[in-house]
This record gives structure tokens, sequence and C-alpha cells, in this order.
């Protein structure tokens, strides 16, 4: 009784719940980012994490993992057809990549979408102590923080966006644009990795509803809803000392043994996903490979690519490009034994990734557009060797952060292809200073001081600190 006074809402829980034959269930952790930030702050505060265990039609009572109160939501498997598949991942998540992608619009995918949504609002409701903070995430629950607000009145509400928020020219396609931002206008303070989300939403939020602004602060039907930038980050320290230990050391000596002892070895990292760019890379290295500089003997690429959406036409499509692009540059360029690109359809632990990072001279980040893309930044955590160059697309979040990386624009197949050469040709001097401002970077700009300053702004301590000012 008396419920939880913080509420974490996000599509998947932290932990991969399981079944077993005796009817109870079993919680494994699914660590990501986003739990390791929050979890010491939810067992401090008697926090609640509700969300989907990630298997359709599993029906699981609430339990406990280290201080946290877990509550599965239950999907169908037409709901996550229609709702996770289709309304998040196949209209949404294009649609706000710049829609690099043709976004599907099916008014059946929006009906689940709001009735998922109601789910996970009802649920909040119910568990939330009164008074409580409840805090949003992401494109799947935009329509929570206004349905939570007309079931409960007494609750702070936060929501955050972890993917990037349109201009007000893309994100006008979206049929139900009204009701969408309708939505995210439930919540007190509305979070986006930068300042463009931010102004996306304001402008947005005053031509499509009866909402007024001044600057950064919202009014609309009686209440003040602020947008602000909240750029996320990594457990940087963690990430650190992994890269430090000597097993990861080991392991990265042995990788580079394995490859043949390259002069150069490039790596990306990626979700098998068409914003992440993994094709442009694979154009300019092939292309530089054609013109004899670097020649395989001096270079390999590897490229990990984690499966992802695999039941979506444009996932499918996109995976065959990829392969096709492998496979052409390998059967061009390749020896017996020795391929240009060592390619991985895998998801790594992340022992495993530290030690790649460890042993990349170059690491490959060329996303058409990414909200953060916090592989570019592991990348820097695990570079306690000081060297390393990071070869950075201007259109992720993180390139905001990043500054002395090598910035290219991912559709300038000569911009890129200029930028690996300088990449693989860069001096130890150069790439130690550029790693150094941002090494810096990264280690003072963690998650924890992301989770922070948001539940600082939406709390209200930074209106204190203002007022006090
Ligand atoms: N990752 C992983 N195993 C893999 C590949 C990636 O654990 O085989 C992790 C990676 O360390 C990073 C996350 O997945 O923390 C990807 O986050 P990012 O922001 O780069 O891209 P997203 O997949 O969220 O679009």
């Amino acid at each position: 009784g008396g419920g939880s006074s913080l509420v974490v809402v996000a599509n998947r829980l932290p932990f991969d719940l399981e079944q077993l034959p005796d009817g109870s269930t079993r919680a494994r952790p699914a660590p990501g980012g986003l739990v390791t930030a929050l979890a010491p702050i939810l067992s401090r505060r008697r926090g609640a994490w509700i969300g989907w265990p990630g298997q359709p039609d599993v029906e699981l009572e609430p339990t406990q993992n280290d201080g946290i109160d877990l509550h599965p939501v239950t999907l169908s498997a037409d709901e996550v057809a229609d709702y996770y598949e289709g309304f998040s991942n196949d209209s949404l998540w294009p649609l706000y990549h710049d829609a690099v992608a043709e976004s599907q619009f099916r008014r059946e995918w929006w009906d689940a979408y709001q009735k998922v949504n109601r789910r996970f609002a009802e649920r909040a409701a119910e568990v939330a102590a009164p008074g409580a903070t409840v805090w949003v995430h992401d494109y799947q629950l935009q329509l929570v923080p206004a349905m939570l607000r007309a079931m409960r009145e007494d609750v702070r509400i936060g929501f955050f966006l972890h993917i990037p928020f349109p201009p007000v020219e893309l994100f006008s396609r979206l049929p139900w644009r009204s009701q969408i931002i309708t939505g995210m206008l439930g919540a007190d303070l509305v979070g986006f990795h930068l300042p463009g989300g931010a102004r996306n939403f304001v402008r947005l939020a005053t031509r499509l509803t009866g909402a007024t602004s001044s600057g950064s602060v919202l009014h609309h039907q009686g209440r003040t809803i602020k947008a602000g930038a909240f750029p996320i980050s990594i457990d940087s320290a963690g990430q650190s000392a992994l890269a430090a230990t000597p097993e990861v050391h080991e392991q990265a000596r042995q990788l580079r043994s394995d490859l043949g002892n390259p002069d150069k070895i490039i790596l990306g990292v990626d979700r098998l996903d068409y914003t992440k760019g993994i094709d442009v890379r694979l154009q300019a290295f092939g292309e530089l490979l054609a013109e004899g500089d670097p020649s395989v003997e001096n270079a390999v690429m590897v490229q990990i690519a984690t499966p992802s959406r695999e039941r979506l036409e444009s996932y499918i499509r996109m995976r065959e490009d990829i392969e096709r692009r492998v496979g052409a540059i390998n059967g061009d360029f390749g020896r017996i034994g020795f391929p240009a690109v060592h390619y991985m359809h895998q998801s790594l632990p992340r022992e495993d990734l530290a030690a790649f990072y460890v042993a990349a001279d170059v690491m490959t980040v060329t996303p058409l557009r990414d909200g953060m893309n916090l592989v570019a930044k592991e990348y820097v955590a695990c570079r306690v060797d000081g060297g390393g160059v990071l070869l950075l697309s201007e259109f992720t979040g993180a390139a905001r952060e990043l500054r002395t990386s090598l910035l290219v624009n991912p559709y300038d197949t000569d911009g890129v292809k200029e930028g690996l050469r300088r990449a693989l040709s860069m001096s130890n001097v150069e790439a130690r200073r550029r790693m150094r401002t941002m090494r810096r970077q990264v280690l003072t700009h963690d998650v924890d001081r992301w989770a922070a300053a948001f539940l600082s702004a939406l709390e209200g301590t930074r209106d204190l600190v203002a007022e006090a000012a």
C-alpha cells in the first residue's frame, strides 16, 4: 500500500521476466543505460517501473528486483504487431528520423497505440503515491502524460523523448499530429536530447493546439509546461573501468592478432537499422580500397550489426542491401583467409564490445539521423590509452558534444571518404589531442548527471535555484 513516490513508465521493463513452471516469475536483468542510471534513485525512493516484459501474451504478477517494484504490462500478439512494430516502429520511427525511410500510416495501428497507451497510463495511476513523480519515456508512450493527467491531477509528470523530434513540416504529415502533441502536453516537463527538438515541440504545440509560448515555456489549459534539452549519456566511469581491466586488454590484443595484425582496424557497431548509415561507410571504404589506399593488408573493417526489428519489410530489405555490399567488397578485395570486411549479425555482451572499442584505431559512426548515439560515447570512454579516432556523423546528437571528432556529412560520399582517409593517416599527436577533449566531455557528463538534471528540473530544484539567483 501507499504506492511509489517515483514511477518510471517505459515500453520495456529493465528485466526480462520468465515464468517458472510453479507459476512464479524470475527476473533476469537486461542491463541498459537507462536502468543503470535510474536503479539507484529508484531503490532509494521505493521506486516502481511499469513496462512490457518483451514477450506477447504473457501475464505476470508484479514483482520486486533490487528494491524496484516491477509492474509488467501485458500486450497481446496483435498489440505487439500494431502498437509496437506498426505505429511505433513503422510510422513514428522513420518520420522522426528525417523520413529516411517511408512511414506507413494505418488507422488500426493508431487505434492499438491509443489503447496500449491507456493501459500504461491506468497502471501508472494505480501505482503512483499521492503527489508522486511519474517519468514517462519515449515515442511509444507519447499519449500517456495527458491520459494520466486526466486520471491523477496530483502527480508530477515528466516525459523524455529518446529519439529526434522532427521539424514542423515533417511532423505535420502525421494524421494524428494534434493528438500526439496534446498527449505530450499532459506533462509538466518535456525533455529532448537537443535544443532543436524542444524548439520543434514548442512550435508544434502553438500551431496545433491552443497553447501559447514564451521561450521554452508553454501555457495550455491553465497549466505550465516546460520544454528543454537533456542530452543523455552513458555510465562513463563504469565503461572506462571495464576497458581498463586486464581481461579486456588481453581480449583486444587477441582480436588484433585474429585479424592478422593489420595496421588499422576500422570498427562499426550498430543495430542493423536504416538510420545508422552502415551503407555509407561501406561505400566509402570500398571506394578507398578500389583506389588502392588503404590496401587490405593495411586496414580491415569490422562491422557488428545487431539484429533488430526483423519482421518489418524495410529492415528485411536493408539487411539484404548491407549483406550484398559486404559480399561485393570481400569478393573484390579480400584474400583467402583475409576478408576486407568482417561482418557479424550478432548481439555482443558489453565486455566483448569493450574489447572491440579498445582494439579499434578508427571508430565509424555515420547515421543519417540519430537522437544521441551512445556507441560514440562508449568508444570515447573505452579509450583509456588516450588514442583512437572517432569519425562521426554531424546528424547525431553526440556530434554536439564531441566537437573534436572528425565530423562528416553522411550524405556526402566524397566527404566520408576524405574523413576516413584522414582518420587512417592521422598522427598520434593529433589523435590524442582530439581524444583528450572528448574524454573530458564524456567523463564529466555521464548518465547519472543526465537523470539528476531531468529530475531536478521536473521536481523544481532548478526553479528554486533560478529564483534565488
Ligand atoms: N550494444 C550491445 N551489443 C551489441 C551492439 C550494441 O550491447 O552487439 C549496445 C551498445 O553498447 C549501446 C546500445 O546497444 O549501448 C546502442 O545504443 P545507441 O544509442 O548507439 O543506438 P540505438 O540502438 O539505441 O539506436
